[in-house]
């Protein structure tokens, strides 16, 4: 695609690259929509282009102004600013013109077969389509039926304008389209204006053409319609048709009509999850997931809450490239995106997700001390932090052990741990309730082990993660994982629904503990909580005061291995 625009440039067929970003408000955007959105601003932006965000609402009865906001957010979110915002309805006047056009040049007519009828006529993959009886009517009839169908004079279905293309044509696509229905519902833009509503092709390509695009790049099931959109932009020929741009120069748009070039590329797809809005819509429906929104869901909204960043997006975007080929990729690679993406940029802090006391005896009980830890490893430049430390703290349930598997390397009964960045301690003793649960450790902080003193850097073999009881803020901790359990919850099982396969552990609540300064974190911040992942504070639910954190990813790929920690 790159090198398409690179010759366009060189051979002065354009100036500079205009694309479009054009979803139909039927729903949320998608990790896929990501691609799309990152190709079409991404290229146009490389080459001192432009790039326009289109709504493309000709189906009025599955769209909705919810959708028209979240997507704005999601594109802005992404990081893009589009040239202006247009919506297909913007243009329902040209396309009307346009289509009065074809049927004074004899290259589309009004249609009375039924649906079941088109259909019937069209033929198959083997077998050329017949020509419709009303292929024939004269320009002055095709032009009254038209006039009529606008007017609102007939019933949904009544009738279809057509392109008179080809019933032999190879390509379905080519064996007369239809161009025009009838469809007489309210649109959320043009209101009642409209009893008539232009078809996807019709309409996408036109409106290409009104924006001046020069490469329109969308995904390889468009590949098919590639000679449609062609014949559409020809023989409508906005750039040598001004008047039918009079009614968006009325309304003080400019004049920017080109002849545009769709560009096919691949669909990205994910294992492990489901991208159609239809199954997307389903899931929110049927109450399987939190809504739109809800971190497992593979939309922009949600993973944004998981807490994906969007660079994360754009380097999984630029790690997957480009190709003609659609495939199911492996959901480790955006994971990955997200990991390396945050281990360079996320601050790190120390929370306990699954937390047991571990009481240091010989401390006294008003001990109180901050202890400076540096907030990133590789980076200086993040600064530091005060962790605060004291007598009594919360270490992570499984980092003891009372009999040790082999190879264990953190706390035991009589065995030693560095307390990361604090000290080495040793446990002496388990307390356990009536049902034989430890509820606390008993251990001696060896003093001479604490920084700056002379034992500091005794070799001991495992440091393990704390927090100060009295100073760490309980928070809800939110451990996500995947949302279905297989990798195609599509086609694994052809008997089976993608429903049948919901991971029924793809969200665990635990109470944890987090020291103040994850805690302080402001909505969408952030942390790597050292030894246990990749969090970010709930962008809606998160408080200072009741902190809530959820995990955006673990801190390597525990998937391949089995179990989750
Ligand atoms: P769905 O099939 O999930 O309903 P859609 O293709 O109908 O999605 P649109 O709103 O029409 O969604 O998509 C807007 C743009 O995003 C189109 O150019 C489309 O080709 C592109 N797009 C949609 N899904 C993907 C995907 N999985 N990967 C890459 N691009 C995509
Ligand atoms: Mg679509």
């Amino acid at each position: 695609m790159r090198a398409i625009v690179r010759d366009d440039l060189a051979s002065g067929r354009i100036a500079a690259p205009k694309t479009r970003f054009p979803p139909e408000p039927n729903g949320y955007l998608h990790i896929g929509h990501a691609k799309a959105i990152c190709l079409d601003f991404g290229i146009a932006g490389e080459f001192g282009g432009s790039c326009n965000l289109r709504f493309d609402d000709t189906n009025p009865a599955r769209e909705d102004p919810e959708y028209v906001a979240a997507i704005r957010d999601d594109v802005r979110w992404l990081g893009f600013q589009w040239q202006s915002l247009r919506h297909a309805s913007d243009y329902f006047e040209v396309f009307y013109l346009a289509a009065e056009k074809l049927v004074r040049q004899g290259d589309a007519f009004v249609c009375d077969l039924s649906a079941d009828e088109v259909r019937a006529y069209r033929g198959t993959l083997t077998e050329p389509g017949r020509n419709s009886p009303f292929r024939d009517r004269s320009v002055e009839e095709n032009l009254d039926l038209l006039r009529r169908m606008r007017a609102g004079e007939f019933a949904d279905g009544a009738r279809t304008l057509r392109a008179k293309i080809d019933m032999g044509a190879g390509n379905i696509n080519l064996r007369d389209p239809a161009l025009y229905r009838i469809k007489h519902v309210e649109h959320q833009n043009t209101g009642n204006a409209w009893p008539i509503y232009p078809m996807y092709d019709f309409a996408h390509s036109l409106s290409d053409a009104i924006e001046g695009i020069t490469h329109s790049l969308c995904t390889l099931e468009f590949e098919d319609h590639r000679p449609l959109y062609d014949w559409c932009v020809d023989k409508v020929d906005l750039a040598h048709a001004p008047e039918l741009l009079a009614p968006l120069l009325a309304r003080g748009l400019p004049n920017e009509a080109g002849k545009p070039r769709q560009i096919e590329f691949s669909r990205l797809n994910f294992n492990y999850t489901v991208m159609s809005k239809r199954k997307l819509l389903a899931l929110v429906n049927d109450g399987l997931v939190d809504g739109w929104n809800d971190p497992r869901m593979p939309t922009l909204q949600g993973i944004r809450r998981r807490g994906y960043t969007p660079s994360a997006l754009r380097l999984m975007v630029d790690r997957v490239g480009v190709s003609k080929q659609n495939s199911l990729l492996d959901i480790s690679i955006l994971e990955g995106a997200l990991r390396d993406d945050l281990d360079a940029a996320a601050p790190r802090r120390m929370a306990v997700v699954d937390p047991v006391k571990l009481v240091l005896t010989n401390v006294p009980d008003d001990f109180e001390e901050a202890l400076t830890f540096s907030n990133h490893p590789k980076d200086e430049g993040f600064g530091q932090r005060e962790v605060p430390f004291a007598r009594e703290l919360w270490i992570e349930r499984d980092d003891f052990a009372e009999v040790p598997p082999k190879g264990f390397k953190r706390l035991t009964t009589g065995g030693e741990v560095r307390l990361r960045g604090a000290g080495i301690v040793r446990c002496d003793a388990v307390v356990k309730d009536d049902a034989g649960r430890i509820v606390e450790l008993q251990g001696t902080l060896d003093l001479d082990s604490r920084p700056g003193m002379e034992g500091a850097n005794r070799k001991i073999k495992g440091t393990i993660h704390w927090v100060s009881a009295r100073h760490g803020v309980a928070a809800d901790i939110r451990l996500y994982d995947r949302l279905f359990t297989v990798p195609d919850p599509d086609s694994d099982e052809p008997r089976k629904s993608y429903v049948d396969f919901l991971n029924p552990d793809s969200i665990r609540v635990v109470r944890g503990y987090v020291e103040p300064a994850a805690a302080q974190a402001a909505a969408e911040q952030a942390f790597q909580f050292e030894r246990v992942g990749y969090f970010v504070a709930d962008r809606y639910d998160h408080r200072p005061d009741a902190p809530v954190f959820n995990r955006s990813v673990t801190l390597r790929d525990t998937w391949s291995g089995g179990a989750q920690p």
